[in-house]
């Protein structure tokens, strides 16, 4: 199956890049209109083990489950995004026909792909990725994917997340994934984006 961005990891970055790119659906680019989305996660991220007390106007003790199901009914909103619970366990391919399979034996293709698998391990085979230790990381042993300092890999491939060898906050995890969802709808569009709302009768 075809989609125009597929986003293996749905925990912190991943979710906060599906939930950019769906959002530019709607407003009238035509550039944005009917591209399809995915999200492949196999239920691991962090989250699920966070209490959250310090991300911005998240609520005081919101349970990192709790923000995985706002964020997912967020992007639900907007439409344009698959989610399929499964692992990723081989990709390869460039930008325009990278090939994406699954443990289940599942097989989808895109455009473009980001990585944003957390930073326990990276399992993925067949992409020829350099994974390195994350030094932002306390703990030892935890790794990151190279990438040339804005989270292109090579052209189409992005890391985001604690993959992408930020420091294990919420928030700076969900910004890259939003900074590469924005950086592919900028090459889309021939232009700098940014997705903007205001107020009705602003
Ligand atoms: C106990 C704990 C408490 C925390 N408390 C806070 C806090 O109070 N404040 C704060 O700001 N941050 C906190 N954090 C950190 C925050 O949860 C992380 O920084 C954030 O979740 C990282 O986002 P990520 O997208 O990089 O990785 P994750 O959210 O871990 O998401 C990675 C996703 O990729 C999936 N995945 C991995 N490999 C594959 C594969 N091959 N195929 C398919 N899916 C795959 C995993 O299942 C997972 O869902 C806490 C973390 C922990 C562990």
């Amino acid at each position: 199956m075809w989609y125009d961005v597929v986003i293996v990891g749905g925990g912190a970055s991943g979710l906060s890049c599906a939930l950019t790119l769906a959002s530019s659906r709607g407003r009238g680019w035509s550039w944005a209109e009917g591209k399809r989305y995915l999200v492949i996660d196999d239920g691991r991220s962090d989250m699920n083990r966070s209490l959250f007390n310090n991300v911005p106007g998240v609520p005081k003790g919101t349970l990192g489950k709790e923000l995985i199901r706002t964020i997912r009914e967020q992007i639900e909103s907007y439409g344009g995004v698959d989610f399929v619970e499964d692992r990723v366990v081989r990709a390869e391919g460039e930008r325009g026909n990278f090939r994406v399979f699954t443990e289940k034996g599942a097989e989808f293709e895109s455009e473009f792909l980001v990585l944003a698998t957390g930073f326990h391990r990276f399992e993925i085979e067949g992409l020829g990725v350099k994974v390195v230790e994350n030094r932002r990381s306390p703990k030892p042993g935890r790794v990151m994917v190279v990438h040339d300092g804005n989270f292109k890999v090579r052209e189409g491939l992005y890391v985001a997340g604690l993959l992408a060898g930020v420091s294990s906050m919420f928030t700076i995890a969900a910004g890259t994934g939003v900074q590469v969802a924005i950086d592919i709808l900028s090459i889309w569009a021939g232009k700098p984006v940014v997705i903007h709302d205001v107020p009705e009768n602003s």
